[in-house]
């Protein structure tokens, strides 16, 4: 019975994902999430709470600590409910950047092919427009109301070549 027991503990045992720790620390610049004493000052103020019960910052940066990377990285991912509003990052006493963190897991499954519907479009919508919004007219048309320019054409060229679609070497001769 006590060897069950023990047994049933060893099963809960947690082990750290080096190597999702390693992977989301070539994404975030200094390898933020290590500074997390997790007070959860970040939690007051974030948006995503207020609409799902599975969001929490200072959980989330708890399981970054742990590289529970498969509660994180998916296809279902709840991480996609963060607005990227920053105001955990304006609170954090450590300066870990909780929403940096988490724009570099969504990153890490942006590589991965992994995304919502709604992102999906935002991408296709950049690459052919070099705007995450689709220009109509009715954009124009509401900042002359407010006695705004239209907006200018986008480089789609330098585009190409900042996202590495292009060396930008062109056909020139
Ligand atoms: S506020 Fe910063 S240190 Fe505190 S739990 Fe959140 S990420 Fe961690
Ligand atoms: S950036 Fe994301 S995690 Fe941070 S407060 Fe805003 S919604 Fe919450």
């Amino acid at each position: 019975m006590a060897e069950s027991a023990g047994r049933g503990k060893k099963d809960k045992v947690v082990r750290v994902d080096f190597a999702f720790r390693r992977e989301l620390a070539e994404k975030v610049e200094g390898n933020l999430a290590s500074f997390c004493y997790q007070c959860g000052a970040c939690v007051g103020d974030c948006p995503a709470m207020t609409y799902t019960d599975d969001f929490n910052p200072r959980q989330i940066m708890l399981k970054v600590l742990y590289g529970l990377g498969e509660d994180l990285i998916g296809d279902e991912s709840f991480l996609w409910e963060c607005t990227n509003c920053y105001n955990c990052s304006e609170r954090c006493p450590q300066e870990v950047k909780p929403a940096e963190v988490i724009i570099s897991m969504k990153n890490m499954m942006a590589d991965r092919g992994m995304y919502p519907p709604g992102v999906e479009k935002v991408i296709n919508t950049f690459l052919a427009e070099g705007r995450t919004v689709a220009m109509n007219p009715a954009i124009d048309k509401n900042r002359a109301r407010f006695g705004l320019a239209p907006l200018s054409p986008v480089p789609m060229d330098e585009i190409a070549v900042l996202i590495g679609l292009s060396d930008g070497e062109g056909d020139e001769e």
